[in-house]
Protein backbone atom coordinates (compact mmCIF):
# COMPACT_ATOMS: atom_id res chain seq x y z
CA UNK A 1 0.00 0.00 0.00
CA UNK A 2 1.82 3.20 -1.19
CA UNK A 3 2.10 5.45 1.88
CA UNK A 4 3.05 9.30 0.25
CA UNK A 5 5.55 11.06 1.51
CA UNK A 6 7.95 13.47 -0.61
CA UNK A 7 10.22 11.33 -1.55
CA UNK A 8 7.80 8.43 -2.53
CA UNK A 9 5.83 10.64 -4.21
CA UNK A 10 9.22 11.84 -6.23
CA UNK A 11 10.66 8.34 -6.60
CA UNK A 12 7.47 6.67 -8.21
CA UNK A 13 7.30 9.62 -10.80
CA UNK A 14 11.22 8.99 -11.31
CA UNK A 15 10.45 5.35 -11.84
CA UNK A 16 7.56 5.25 -14.13
CA UNK A 17 9.69 7.87 -16.39
CA UNK A 18 12.10 5.65 -16.30
CA UNK A 19 9.39 2.13 -16.48
CA UNK A 20 7.30 3.15 -19.06
CA UNK A 21 8.12 2.63 -22.74
CA UNK A 22 8.94 5.18 -25.24
CA UNK A 23 5.94 6.56 -26.39
CA UNK A 24 4.13 6.09 -23.80
CA UNK A 25 2.60 9.06 -21.74
CA UNK A 26 2.26 9.26 -17.47
CA UNK A 27 -0.28 11.44 -16.40
CA UNK A 28 -0.32 12.05 -12.56
CA UNK A 29 -4.27 11.80 -11.63
CA UNK A 30 -3.92 14.21 -8.59
CA UNK A 31 -7.65 14.14 -8.26
CA UNK A 32 -7.75 14.94 -4.25
CA UNK A 33 -4.26 15.11 -3.33
CA UNK A 34 -3.19 18.18 -1.90
CA UNK A 35 -1.21 21.10 -4.09
CA UNK A 36 2.18 19.90 -2.03
CA UNK A 37 2.06 16.28 -3.52
CA UNK A 38 1.63 17.60 -6.88
CA UNK A 39 4.79 20.12 -6.43
CA UNK A 40 6.67 17.21 -5.28
CA UNK A 41 5.75 15.80 -8.62
CA UNK A 42 6.24 18.94 -10.50
CA UNK A 43 10.04 18.96 -9.09
CA UNK A 44 10.48 15.11 -10.24
CA UNK A 45 9.87 16.48 -13.54
CA UNK A 46 5.88 15.40 -14.11
CA UNK A 47 4.06 18.41 -15.87
CA UNK A 48 0.91 16.39 -16.81
CA UNK A 49 -1.95 15.92 -14.37
CA UNK A 50 -5.42 14.69 -14.36
CA UNK A 51 -8.26 15.77 -12.21
CA UNK A 52 -11.64 14.83 -12.35
CA UNK A 53 -13.87 18.13 -10.47
CA UNK A 54 -14.03 21.34 -12.12
CA UNK A 55 -13.18 23.36 -8.51
CA UNK A 56 -10.31 21.37 -8.10
CA UNK A 57 -8.83 21.83 -11.46
CA UNK A 58 -9.18 25.14 -11.97
CA UNK A 59 -8.12 25.96 -8.20
CA UNK A 60 -4.74 23.85 -8.64
CA UNK A 61 -4.04 24.98 -12.15
CA UNK A 62 -4.09 28.44 -10.88
CA UNK A 63 -1.68 27.38 -8.17
CA UNK A 64 1.02 25.53 -10.40
CA UNK A 65 3.46 26.54 -12.66
CA UNK A 66 2.48 27.59 -16.09
CA UNK A 67 3.99 25.09 -17.82
CA UNK A 68 1.99 22.22 -16.20
CA UNK A 69 -1.33 20.21 -18.70
CA UNK A 70 -4.16 19.50 -17.35
CA UNK A 71 -6.54 16.52 -18.40
CA UNK A 72 -9.77 16.64 -17.38
CA UNK A 73 -11.13 12.84 -16.69
CA UNK A 74 -13.98 13.30 -14.38
CA UNK A 75 -17.61 13.17 -15.18
CA UNK A 76 -18.54 16.71 -17.37
CA UNK A 77 -21.42 18.79 -15.44
CA UNK A 78 -22.25 21.30 -18.37
CA UNK A 79 -22.96 23.87 -15.64
CA UNK A 80 -19.32 23.46 -15.52
CA UNK A 81 -17.50 22.93 -18.79
CA UNK A 82 -17.04 26.91 -18.70
CA UNK A 83 -14.60 26.47 -16.28
CA UNK A 84 -13.13 23.38 -17.13
CA UNK A 85 -12.17 24.43 -20.62
CA UNK A 86 -10.83 27.80 -19.09
CA UNK A 87 -8.45 25.50 -17.20
CA UNK A 88 -7.63 22.01 -18.94
CA UNK A 89 -6.16 21.46 -22.29
CA UNK A 90 -7.54 17.91 -22.67
CA UNK A 91 -10.97 16.45 -21.97
CA UNK A 92 -10.89 12.95 -21.97
CA UNK A 93 -14.44 11.73 -20.75
CA UNK A 94 -16.48 12.88 -23.63
CA UNK A 95 -19.20 10.33 -24.01
CA UNK A 96 -21.98 11.91 -25.90
CA UNK A 97 -22.08 13.61 -28.88
CA UNK A 98 -24.19 16.60 -27.08
CA UNK A 99 -21.12 17.23 -24.68
CA UNK A 100 -18.63 17.41 -27.70
CA UNK A 101 -21.20 19.84 -29.22
CA UNK A 102 -20.82 22.00 -26.17
CA UNK A 103 -17.28 21.69 -25.83
CA UNK A 104 -16.82 22.88 -29.42
CA UNK A 105 -18.93 26.04 -29.02
CA UNK A 106 -17.41 26.85 -25.99
CA UNK A 107 -13.13 26.61 -27.39
CA UNK A 108 -14.55 28.98 -29.42
CA UNK A 109 -15.88 31.26 -27.40
CA UNK A 110 -12.89 30.86 -25.52
CA UNK A 111 -10.52 31.25 -28.68
CA UNK A 112 -8.63 27.83 -27.60
CA UNK A 113 -8.50 24.39 -29.22
CA UNK A 114 -9.47 21.33 -26.96
CA UNK A 115 -8.26 17.95 -27.05
CA UNK A 116 -11.03 15.55 -26.52
CA UNK A 117 -10.48 11.94 -25.97
CA UNK A 118 -14.20 9.66 -26.52
CA UNK A 119 -14.36 7.60 -24.25
CA UNK A 120 -16.02 4.00 -24.73
CA UNK A 121 -17.41 1.72 -22.72
CA UNK A 122 -16.32 -1.75 -22.81
CA UNK A 123 -16.25 -2.48 -18.90
CA UNK A 124 -18.19 -4.83 -16.99
CA UNK A 125 -19.79 -2.84 -14.72
CA UNK A 126 -23.06 -0.62 -16.02
CA UNK A 127 -21.78 2.51 -13.44
CA UNK A 128 -18.83 3.41 -15.91
CA UNK A 129 -20.02 5.98 -18.66
CA UNK A 130 -18.85 6.21 -22.05
CA UNK A 131 -20.11 5.68 -25.71
CA UNK A 132 -20.50 1.73 -27.29
CA UNK A 133 -17.83 1.62 -29.85
CA UNK A 134 -20.62 1.79 -32.53
CA UNK A 135 -21.57 4.95 -30.98
CA UNK A 136 -18.44 6.86 -30.90
CA UNK A 137 -17.31 5.65 -34.01
CA UNK A 138 -21.24 7.44 -35.24
CA UNK A 139 -19.94 10.48 -33.15
CA UNK A 140 -16.78 10.60 -34.82
CA UNK A 141 -18.46 10.96 -38.06
CA UNK A 142 -20.65 13.58 -37.72
CA UNK A 143 -18.37 15.93 -35.26
CA UNK A 144 -14.53 14.81 -36.21
CA UNK A 145 -14.44 18.62 -38.01
CA UNK A 146 -15.82 20.72 -35.45
CA UNK A 147 -14.07 24.04 -34.48
CA UNK A 148 -12.36 24.13 -31.18
CA UNK A 149 -11.77 20.33 -30.63
CA UNK A 150 -9.46 18.29 -31.86
CA UNK A 151 -10.01 14.52 -31.54
CA UNK A 152 -7.12 12.98 -29.81
CA UNK A 153 -8.25 9.05 -29.84
CA UNK A 154 -10.33 7.06 -27.51
CA UNK A 155 -10.32 6.80 -23.37
CA UNK A 156 -11.29 3.65 -22.06
CA UNK A 157 -11.55 1.59 -18.31
CA UNK A 158 -10.95 -2.23 -18.11
CA UNK A 159 -13.48 -4.32 -15.55
CA UNK A 160 -12.28 -3.83 -11.99
CA UNK A 161 -11.45 -7.66 -11.69
CA UNK A 162 -8.39 -9.97 -10.81
CA UNK A 163 -9.33 -12.09 -13.80
CA UNK A 164 -6.32 -11.15 -16.07
CA UNK A 165 -7.92 -12.45 -19.08
CA UNK A 166 -11.14 -10.19 -18.81
CA UNK A 167 -8.89 -7.37 -18.31
CA UNK A 168 -6.98 -8.41 -21.22
CA UNK A 169 -10.30 -8.53 -23.36
CA UNK A 170 -11.24 -5.19 -22.32
CA UNK A 171 -7.98 -3.64 -23.31
CA UNK A 172 -7.93 -5.16 -26.73
CA UNK A 173 -11.70 -3.98 -27.55
CA UNK A 174 -10.91 -0.38 -26.52
CA UNK A 175 -7.33 -0.31 -29.10
CA UNK A 176 -9.99 -2.00 -31.76
CA UNK A 177 -12.06 0.61 -31.75
CA UNK A 178 -9.32 2.89 -31.51
CA UNK A 179 -7.98 1.52 -34.30
CA UNK A 180 -11.31 1.81 -36.20
CA UNK A 181 -11.67 5.82 -35.02
CA UNK A 182 -7.90 6.42 -36.75
CA UNK A 183 -9.85 4.98 -40.14
CA UNK A 184 -12.68 8.18 -39.42
CA UNK A 185 -9.86 10.63 -37.96
CA UNK A 186 -6.10 9.69 -38.99
CA UNK A 187 -4.51 11.99 -36.47
CA UNK A 188 -6.63 10.71 -33.40
CA UNK A 189 -4.15 8.10 -32.97
CA UNK A 190 -3.95 8.09 -28.52
CA UNK A 191 -5.02 5.20 -26.38
CA UNK A 192 -5.63 6.40 -22.99
CA UNK A 193 -6.02 3.69 -21.04
CA UNK A 194 -4.74 1.62 -18.04
CA UNK A 195 -4.38 2.72 -14.12
CA UNK A 196 -2.67 1.93 -11.19
CA UNK A 197 -3.81 -1.75 -11.02
CA UNK A 198 -3.62 -3.17 -14.85
CA UNK A 199 -1.51 -0.71 -16.28
CA UNK A 200 1.22 -2.84 -17.25
CA UNK A 201 -1.69 -5.39 -19.57
CA UNK A 202 -3.07 -1.59 -21.10
CA UNK A 203 0.45 -0.87 -22.25
CA UNK A 204 0.80 -4.67 -23.79
CA UNK A 205 -1.95 -4.00 -25.71
CA UNK A 206 -0.90 -0.63 -27.28
CA UNK A 207 -1.71 1.90 -24.71
CA UNK A 208 -0.32 5.90 -25.32
CA UNK A 209 -1.06 7.43 -22.72
CA UNK A 210 -1.27 6.07 -18.54
CA UNK A 211 -3.65 7.44 -15.78
CA UNK A 212 -2.51 6.95 -12.52
CA UNK A 213 -2.98 8.04 -9.43
CA UNK A 214 -2.80 5.67 -6.10
CA UNK A 215 0.39 4.23 -7.35
CA UNK A 216 1.96 7.80 -7.28
CA UNK A 217 0.27 9.78 -4.37
CA UNK A 218 -0.67 6.66 -2.35
CA UNK A 219 -4.69 6.73 -1.07
CA UNK A 220 -7.00 9.33 -1.53
CA UNK A 221 -8.69 11.26 1.11
C1 LIG B 1 -9.15 8.16 -10.62
C2 LIG B 1 -8.96 7.77 -12.03
C3 LIG B 1 -7.76 7.17 -12.46
C4 LIG B 1 -6.61 6.81 -11.53
O1 LIG B 1 -6.94 5.71 -10.75
P1 LIG B 1 -5.84 5.00 -9.82
O2 LIG B 1 -6.42 3.65 -9.60
O3 LIG B 1 -5.76 5.80 -8.56
O4 LIG B 1 -4.55 4.96 -10.56
C5 LIG B 1 -7.64 6.88 -13.81
N1 LIG B 1 -8.62 7.17 -14.69
C6 LIG B 1 -9.78 7.75 -14.31
C7 LIG B 1 -10.82 8.04 -15.33
C8 LIG B 1 -9.98 8.05 -12.97
O5 LIG B 1 -11.15 8.62 -12.61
Amino acid sequence: MPQNSPTDIADRIRHFHALLPEGVTLLAVSKFHPLPSLQTAYSAGQRLFGESRADELTAKAAAMPPDCRWHFIGHVQTNKLRRIIAAAHVIESVDSERLLRLISAEAQRQGKVIGVFLQVHVAAEETKTGFTPGELLQCARDCHDFPGIEILGVMGMATNTDNADRIAADFAAIARTASLLRQIVPTATRISMGMSGDWPAAVAAGSTDVRIGTDIFGHRQ
